[in-house]
């Protein structure tokens, strides 16, 4: 089961405090959304929205080609995953999984025959019989997972459902969270904090800001070419490099970047740490002097002070190999195409 999701128009006031603006938004049926953003931007209240635990103040949501706005929660083809995902402890996993399906009347043998199946999906076949506090944490997350999907809804919507699990086992689940997306076919809407957790996951990231849509995109485009400074930093790591933009391009302390921003005025150039390499290039970083590194595996992190602007301290991710030492003197550059301009006003 699947559908498409439309959100028109959509403002959302807590009494005086506007906490979603302005916010249209498309979502294609079997589409693995991921709304992101800091603390507070408003991700929970649009997934609220779309669940219908909020009653939007302006606005229209359609799932389907239905409009479902002013629908209550169990009405709609949504099911809500929440973080705190409570499964019922003196219950078996499969009564876990298949209670929503006896909240809607489905009989006994239909019921286990579901929480099978779902429950063989999240790779848990052989713990039917088993109870809650005999799992791990990322067991029971699966075991809600399978709760959730056992509905069959058209729409799932997911929040922060990895936040209660360990680094390594979220990164484990991200990938088993998108397989079994991938698997049923169902709508997912998945809010997070996490940019990681984003890209390893969602078809389209929509990066959230102070209650609006800040930037959207495949997560390759939303990290390469960044709609705004705010979704460029929240993505990843930046460097910030003070810049003037006029009618012949943007001039840096490295020289004139030829990729010129549309406005004038003062800017910032944005490179992000690992566009930035020792050697030549068409922007000539030059020479510069470390004043630390550290060793991290797959690449060195590097924090040094160009001649070029003293100033200055980048942040450049290098092979592994070199893990220089302070001090130690540097010649970087970069691509034009790598540097990202934004306006930052006189
Ligand atoms: P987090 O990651 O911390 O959960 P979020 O991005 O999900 O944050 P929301 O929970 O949607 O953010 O909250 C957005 C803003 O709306 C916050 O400033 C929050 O304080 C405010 N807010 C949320 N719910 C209510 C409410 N019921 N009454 C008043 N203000 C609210």
């Amino acid at each position: 089961m699947t559908a498409a999701v439309s959100i028109a128009g959509l403002n959302h006031w807590f009494g005086q405090f506007h906490a979603l603006k302005d916010i249209n938004l498309e979502i294609a049926a079997g589409e693995y959304i991921t709304l992101l953003g800091p603390s507070g931007c408003g991700k929970t209240s649009l997934l609220s929205v779309l669940g219908g635990f909020i009653d939007p103040s302006e606005g229209r949501v359609t799932i389907d080609g239905r409009d479902v706005t002013r629908v209550a929660p169990a009405k709609r083809p949504t099911t809500t995953m929440f973080q705190d995902y409570a499964l019922f402890p003196h219950m078996t996993l499969a009564d876990n999984v298949g209670f929503g399906l006896r909240m809607a009347g489905v009989g006994r043998s239909k019921r286990r025959a579901r929480a099978d199946d779902m429950l063989a999906l999240v790779g848990l076949a052989d713990s039917a019989r088993k109870h809650p506090h005999e799992l791990s944490g990322g067991q029971r997350q699966r075991v809600a997972l399978a709760r959730a999907l056992a509905v069959k809804p058209q729409v799932l919507l997911l929040d922060e459902p990895l936040g209660a699990l360990d680094l390594k086992l979220r990164r484990a689940m991200q990938d088993e969270l998108k397989a079994i997306q991938r698997q049923v076919g169902t709508t997912f809407v998945h809010v997070t904090h996490d940019q990681e957790e984003a890209m390893a996951i969602a078809d389209r990231i929509i990066v959230m800001n102070a209650g609006r849509i800040e930037d959207q995109g495949p997560p390759a485009q939303v990290y390469q070419q960044p709609a705004s400074l705010f979704s460029a930093d929240f993505m990843g790591e930046m460097n910030h490099i003070p810049a003037r933009a006029d009618g012949n391009g943007v001039q840096t302390p490295f020289g004139l970047l030829p990729s010129a921003a549309a406005s004038h005025g003062t800017s910032v150039a944005c490179i992000r740490p690992e566009a930035l390499s020792l050697g030549d290039g068409p922007v000539r970083i030059g020479a510069a002097q470390v004043k630390d590194a550290a060793f991290f595996g797959t690449y060195s992190r590097v924090h040094v002070v160009p001649d070029a602007a003293p100033d200055l301290v980048l942040v450049a991710n290098l092979p592994p190999n070199v893990v220089p030492k302070p001090g130690t003197r540097l010649n970087l550059a970069a691509q034009s195409d790598a540097f990202h301009i934004f306006p930052i006003g006189d």
